[in-house]
């Protein structure tokens, strides 16, 4: 996204829109992958001898969650985009598109969940807990220890 420095105003502009989630150059070790345009809502104003730019970006992601492996969409977001841009003597436009990149990049969690309170998979038989309890007692735990308990005897 290009924001045309003589097309802004001495009060500012607008610019709304979307782009190609191919920006984000996302790659597989990401564990992430793009459902729609990274959409943005910026107020670019000159302040000689710099553009800012600052705004609200937001991309949909289809996301795995760390805790029980299940795929869920979710919207990372930068409410608070902020850049500025030193203008050189006759440069026309300012390219924003790596920095919308940057700012989903920044918000990516770095341990995915579907949800806050995700159960998680069972360490034992490693069924998904999210959908309901397994066969695994608690109490088989028990086992474990009063192993231990036998060898201090
Ligand atoms: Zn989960
Ligand atoms: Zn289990």
């Amino acid at each position: 996204m290009r924001i045309e420095v003589s097309r802004v105003p001495g009060e500012g502009a607008s610019f709304e829109g979307g782009e190609d989630p191919a920006i984000l150059e996302l790659r597989p070790s990401d564990g992430v992958t793009p459902e729609g345009p990274v959409r943005y809502r910026l107020f670019a104003q000159v302040l000689k001898p710099q553009l800012i730019v600052r705004g609200d970006v937001e991309a949909p992601l289809r996301a795995e969650c760390s805790r029980c492996g299940g795929f869920f969409s979710t919207l990372i977001r930068d409410p608070a985009f902020l850049r500025d841009y030193q203008l050189q003597e006759g440069q026309r436009d300012v390219d924003v598109t790596p920095d919308l990149r940057e700012a989903i990049l920044l918000n990516l969690p770095a341990n995915p969940l579907c949800d806050e309170s995700c159960a998680g998979l069972c360490p034992r038989c490693g069924r998904n807990l999210n959908e309901g309890p397994c066969e695994c007692r608690p109490s088989s735990d028990g086992g474990r220890w009063g192993a231990l308990d036998g060898l201090r005897i």
